[in-house]
């Protein structure tokens, strides 16, 4: 068939490769190059241990201290706020503890396989070395952090999640960098990360063109039925590309496509921010998340990567950039000895569902289009198993992930 994919972010590029190797024509479609959304500028873990949603018990105890701090790891842009109103709801809802482990059995069935939906890909690609698994280090300053966050691990743990404790000495030992802040560690050996998001969804992207598949810079704005098919995709310049099947995998922009796909989903963005610091002379081995600061520390090939914060605030408004700036002010804190001379600031929207579940599936109704976005916080991790399943449904075949948490009909 000749599948039209709608975006060019992790997402669509993996489904992308997937459908490629089953034999399929494929042409992407997006109005930038490829790996210049979202997924150019996140924090590059690839977790396994990254089942569990953004909204926690109890967390909305904490929700005004953080609104009140400016320095706080949330933000919501006043002339924003009535229009998220029922989103943060419906978020609300999502983190009592019942729904807390229904979602993270539903993640951890897309992130358990990461490496093994990425390895041929990466293989494919010759891109193996933008990948590396080097674990990650959860580090806490205090007892009582480590305490707020047990409930979580020990999920996780329940779910097979490799996660193991360390002291204040061995976690000095595996990261000297991390010396006299943080009393206590978890260790996930499993996970990973790349050294390059970005890099890694052009590789694919090249590999993808050299298979054949077509690449067309252009904005998605509709599409062409017959019956109950997709027949063609329309782009903003007036052209149509007409199409066996389309999958949409347009992040955070993917909702107005989808809604004229049968599906009405409130996917919101929820924006972050990273400093790369390209002169860092520190010598990190792991991935760090340090919860007390919100802040995940990746050393990536073009410098240190220091990545958080969710700010509400739309598509359209432009960023704003002191969030960077209290990224690296944490960074510093964190490591005193940072050498911040060289920096780069950035902003990208993650595509969010209030359930902190992405959509995957097809479109409700119609009979070749699949939906593949909104993978919020775990993108990087989860795109290349997307992409997997979503060449399944094209196929016919049983998906190897259970879909069902991720339809678009849960709405
Ligand atoms: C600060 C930060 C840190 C993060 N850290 C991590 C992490 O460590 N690990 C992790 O797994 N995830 C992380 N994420 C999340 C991750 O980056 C995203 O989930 C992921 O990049 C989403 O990929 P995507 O392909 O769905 O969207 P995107 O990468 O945003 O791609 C969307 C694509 O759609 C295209 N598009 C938009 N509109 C149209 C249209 N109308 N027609 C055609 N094309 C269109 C865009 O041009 C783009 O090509 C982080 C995000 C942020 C912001």
């Amino acid at each position: 068939m000749h599948i039209v994919v709608v975006g060019t972010g992790i997402v669509g590029v993996s489904a992308g490769a997937w459908l490629l190797r089953d034999g399929h024509r494929v042409t992407f479609v997006a109005p930038d190059a490829p790996g210049e959304a979202c997924s150019f500028g996140n924090a590059g873990s690839l977790s396994p241990s990254a089942c569990l949603p953004v909204g926690m018990p109890g967390m909305w105890k904490q929700v005004p201290g953080w609104l009140m701090d400016a320095a706080g790891p949330l933000t919501i842009r006043p002339a924003y706020a009535p229009r998220v109103a029922a989103w943060l709801l419906r978020f609300l809802k999502h983190s009592r503890a019942h729904e807390v482990e229904r979602i993270a059995r539903a993640l951890r069935g897309l992130l358990a396989p990461i490496f093994d939906a990425y390895a041929p890909l990466l293989e494919h690609a010759g891109a193996q070395a933008l990948v590396r698994r080097s674990g990650c280090l959860y580090v806490y300053a205090s007892k009582e952090s480590a305490a707020r966050w047990r409930w979580g691990m020990d999920l996780r743990r329940s779910m097979g999640v490799d996660m193991r404790e360390i002291g204040r000495e061995e976690l000095e030992a595996l990261e000297p960098d991390l010396k006299g802040r943080f009393r206590f560690g978890l260790l996930a050996p499993e996970n990973g990360s790349t050294l390059d998001p970005a890099q890694l969804v052009k590789a694919l992207h090249a590999q993808a063109i050299t298979d054949g598949a077509a690449d067309v810079r252009a904005r998605a704005v509709g599409f062409e039925r017959r019956g109950d098919a997709v027949a063609a995709v329309r782009l903003a310049d007036g052209r149509t590309l007409a199409c066996d099947g389309v999958v949409v995998a347009a992040g955070a922009w993917s909702r107005t496509l989808a809604a004229q796909l049968g599906a009405r989903v409130p996917l919101e963005t929820q924006r972050g921010y990273h400093v790369t610091v390209q002169s860092s002379n520190l010598k990190l081995a792991h991935t760090v998340f340090a919860s007390e600061y919100n802040l995940m520390v990746n050393p990536m090939a073009m410098g240190l990567r220091l990545a958080g914060s969710v700010e509400f605030a739309g598509l359209a408004a432009p960023p704003d950039m002191r969030r960077a700036d209290v990224l690296l002010a944490k960074g510093r804190e964190m490591f005193p000895h940072l050498d911040a001379s060289r920096t780069s600031q950035w902003m990208g929207h993650r595509p969010c569902l209030p359930d902190s579940l992405p959509v995957i599936g097809r479109a409700p109704r119609i009979a070749n289009a699949w939906l593949a976005f909104g993978h919020g916080h775990i993108g990087m991790c989860g795109g290349a198993t997307t992409g997997r399943e979503i060449a399944h449904l094209v196929a016919g075949r049983q998906p190897q992930v259970d879909l069902s948490p991720f339809s678009a009909e849960r709405f």
